[in-house]
């Protein structure tokens, strides 16, 4: 009720797209029951969780932010989503993202932009009160009402997708912790695909501890994606006597990169320094294909988009034109009807990618190049690394006005350069909150580890946190 009551003072931030008020509270009296009993169904049994609104949740709207699924109701569970309710975790809502998630600031959903819940915290809010409807700063994206929904205190626990950093940058944005798992250790199952060859179920929580335990809920084997692999471990909780001094934390040079801040760069500073006074061995470390990461992705991207995308054609799924001059009318006008300019933009990128002239040109380079960079990392690592320490965003969180200017696609696109190479290899990611700027948002700090390195990654960010 507590959770009810938050999500409807804090209406303004956008964070929800669909709030399940009644069905929570069901839940929550079922919880209540059991707990009382003294038999709860697992360590989440009554936390209040919400989901991206691009996971399929049974009997519950599921727009991706689109006014091309705006009514699609799924009459199934995405695999995560029902492991958590099998655990007796109790759904707040469906979060609120880009549409398809497609963006990095979640300003672009057909259901308005996501607020910041720091733009009314801390410093910042005197600046946001004299103006409280032009002077906010955007949650990140594409996750970005999950982790509002997290940050201010209206579920405990939310699933984000992690494509090319989807829930690493909102989480890192928003002052929470959001940890995108090893490719294939959560199933994707439910999950509308963005990139499948990249896509992840993202974890956003409060705390590392917390992540972890949610981890060890969600890891595993399932039949229903050929992609997933079996879990390493079965353990939930984070040793405790994990010890800084027997590990060894790279800084990949090339994360020097152009726009980086001042503030962003000295976190990076301070906490590369109290990892060597702890005694930890902290060494510069190389990824020389970094540079090629963006322009990499975005072709890589596209070309699953032209693909996943069409099967929006206003037949089996979602919105459909009245158009009927003819099929292809119809295919058109639905398409053009439903989707916004980000995604038809992908769209016809990829399909130019894809043409039988181009494709050698553009997509097989792209993945040759793909290949390259997961070869860096897996250079680093086999050298003795054990994590890798670097900045989240480049900056703290953009005003809305700055962020939504037209020159500023270029930049926008450029905010994934330390997330996305790391969802081309594949690996684990979690960003962590370690201070607040002086305008009064967050910034936090990215760890990496090598594939299937999570919980030894995740007893590293316990230690920053
Ligand atoms: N910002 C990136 C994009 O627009 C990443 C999105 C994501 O991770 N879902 O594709």
């Amino acid at each position: 009720r507590r959770c009810l009551n938050r999500i409807k003072k804090t209406q303004h931030l956008n964070a929800y797209i669909t709030v399940t008020e009644e069905l929570s509270l069901k839940q929550a009296q079922e919880s209540e029951t059991r707990l009382l009993r003294g038999i709860p169904k697992g360590p989440l049994d009554g936390v209040p969780f919400t989901v991206k609104d691009n996971f399929c949740t049974e009997n519950i709207k599921t727009t991706c932010a689109s006014k091309m699924l705006k009514d699609y109701t799924p009459p199934f569970n995405a695999t995560v989503v029902q492991k958590l309710l099998d655990q007796g975790a109790v759904l707040m809502g469906k979060t609120n993202m880009d549409e398809f998630a497609m963006g990095s600031g979640s300003t672009d959903g057909a259901f308005g932009p996501v607020r910041n819940p720091w733009s009314y915290a801390g410093s910042y809010r005197t600046r946001a009160r004299a103006e409280p409807d032009s002077d906010w700063v955007v949650s990140g994206g594409s996750s970005g009402g999950s982790a509002a929904a997290v940050a201010s205190l209206t579920s405990f626990l939310s699933l984000g997708s992690d494509t090319g950093g989807s829930t690493r940058n909102p989480g890192a944005l928003c002052g929470v912790v959001a940890l995108k798992p090893t490719y294939g250790l959560l199933s994707r199952h439910g999950l509308i695909p963005l990139v499948n060859s990249m896509d992840v179920p993202g974890i956003i929580t409060r705390s590392v501890d917390d992540a972890a335990v949610v981890l060890g809920v969600l890891q595993g084997l399932d039949m229903r994606d050929s992609t997933t692999v079996p879990a390493p471990s079965s353990g939930m909780e984070l040793p405790q006597d994990f010890d800084v001094r027997n590990i060894c934390v790279g800084i990949p040079k090339e994360y020097h990169a152009p726009g980086l801040s001042e503030e962003t760069l000295a976190q990076w500073s301070r906490v590369a320094d109290l990892f060597e006074r702890a005694g930890a061995r902290v060494e510069q470390v190389s990824l020389p294909h970094t540079q090629h990461s963006i322009v990499c992705y975005h072709v890589l991207c596209a070309g699953e988009v032209a693909s996943n995308m069409a099967r929006f054609d206003g037949l089996e799924y979602g919105h459909r034109s009245p158009a009927d001059s003819s099929t292809e009318a119809m295919y058109a006008s639905t398409r053009h009807e439903g989707f916004n300019d980000v995604v038809r933009g992908r769209i016809l990128s990829g399909n130019y990618f894809l043409l039988k002239q181009n494709y050698q040109h553009y997509l097989e380079k792209a993945q040759k190049v793909r290949r390259l960079i997961a070869n860096d990392f897996r250079g680093v690592f086999c050298s003795g690394v054990d994590v890798l320490l670097t900045p989240a965003t480049l900056t703290e969180a953009a005003p809305y006005a700055d962020f939504t200017r037209e020159d500023n696609r270029t930049r926008c696109a450029q905010e994934d350069v330390f997330t996305q190479p790391v969802n081309m290899a594949g690996l684990p990611a979690v960003t962590v909150p370690t201070a607040l700027s002086r305008r009064g948002l967050p910034i936090g700090l990215q760890l990496i580890g090598p594939a299937l390195g999570d919980r030894k990654m995740l007893s590293v960010a316990r230690w920053v946190e």
